[in-house]
């Protein structure tokens, strides 16, 4: 029987990293490294044109639904960053998952410096943008329900010990992979990529397929920490805890069907909000059955297949033949 665990083991030295128990955490951090990117390499003067443009630019309704996704996703990224250093880092001991989770805080050091730039290059009001998050009632909602799901582990007395304990960090450990980086910044990513495929706002664009990517990585990292817990601690896996995550997943996809409606009221060629809709019915099924729970929406086929591709970055490139920038080792990668 397998003795060593993730969590609660107080034979875990956090400065002795081999032998490696935990593989997967090993691959997600040498993924994290080989997805290695920068905001500053990608070129962001056809934006610039395209944004200050009077005449035969972006509509009313595209530039408010770029507005709405940059406003929500400059100040989501940092709440991300502190989440982990500040409360999932000190939880967790094991030193190859401390590994990757330094590498996650850097990747979210480096979305944080996204949004400076987009905003930077576009000219835009930084008081308004960093402070959507409060005037914007759609953005301020799902800031709010992911502090409130997480409360647990920011508590400076919390600790792991005992199964309610157990419960209540995979809760909060829900809330930040799962619904924050899962669900709650996949609106935007389809929003914004199906203005990509339409060569509006490329650079915008780009950056935001860059995390993207990133972000596979830490929801699938993410997932596999709770499912080890879980696999290590099956008497947390009650059927009223896993009803209570479920709901919480649920939860978070109305919230963010709201926010896409806000977003984009009228719809844009291509996309609409009943669309998204479906698409966040799609991927909340994802994530459901990667934790293991059973999916919870009836007929939710994927109305963007094309998000698959725009994962893998290379295709896409070629596509749009832009500057080609491959820090990736070939063949390193596997998506989900
Ligand atoms: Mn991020
Ligand atoms: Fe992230």
């Amino acid at each position: 029987m397998k003795t060593y665990k993730i969590l609660n083991n107080s034979s875990t030295d956090p400065n002795k990293i081999l032998p490696i128990h935990y593989p997967w955490a090993r691959v997600h951090y040498k993924t994290g490294v080989a997805n290695n990117w920068v905001p500053e390499e990608i070129p962001m003067q056809g934006d610039i044109e395209l944004w200050k443009r009077l005449k035969n630019g972006l509509t009313e309704d595209e530039r408010r639904m770029i507005l709405w996704n940059l406003g929500f996703f400059s100040t989501a990224e940092s709440l991300t960053a502190n989440n982990i250093v500040l409360a999932i880092y000190r939880h967790i001991t094991n030193p190859e998952c401390r590994q990757y989770l330094l590498r996650q805080a850097y990747e979210e050091a480096v979305h944080t410096e996204t949004f400076i730039y987009c905003c930077d290059s576009l000219g835009l009001d930084a008081d308004e943008v960093y402070n959507m998050y409060n005037t914007i009632p759609s953005i301020q909602k799902k800031d709010e329900f992911v502090v409130n799901i997480t409360q647990n582990v920011l508590d400076p007395h919390f600790s792991t010990e005992g199964k309610e304990n157990m419960q209540r960090f995979v809760h909060d450990l829900v809330g930040y992979y799962v619904i924050m980086e899962g669900i709650f910044f996949y609106a935007g990513f389809a929003m914004m990529l199906s203005l990509l495929r339409q060569s509006k706002m490329v650079g915008v664009g780009e950056q935001f397929q860059y995390i993207l990517r990133d972000e596979t990585v830490h929801l699938a990292f993410g997932a596999d920490l709770i499912n080890t817990i879980v696999e290590e601690n099956p008497e947390i896996w009650t059927s009223d805890f896993q009803k209570k995550i479920t709901d919480n997943i649920v939860a978070g996809v109305d919230l963010e069907c709201e926010y896409a409606a806000d977003a984009l009221p009228k719809g844009i060629m291509g996309l609409r909000s009943d669309v998204i809709k479906k698409y966040l019915e799609y991927i909340a099924n994802r994530r459901l059955t990667r934790i293991g729970l059973p999916e919870k929406f009836q007929n939710a086929e994927n109305p963007f297949p094309w998000m698959n591709e725009m994962i893998d970055l290379k295709k896409e490139k070629n596509f749009f033949e832009t500057r080609v920038t491959e820090y990736q080792g070939a063949g390193a990668l596997k998506w989900e």
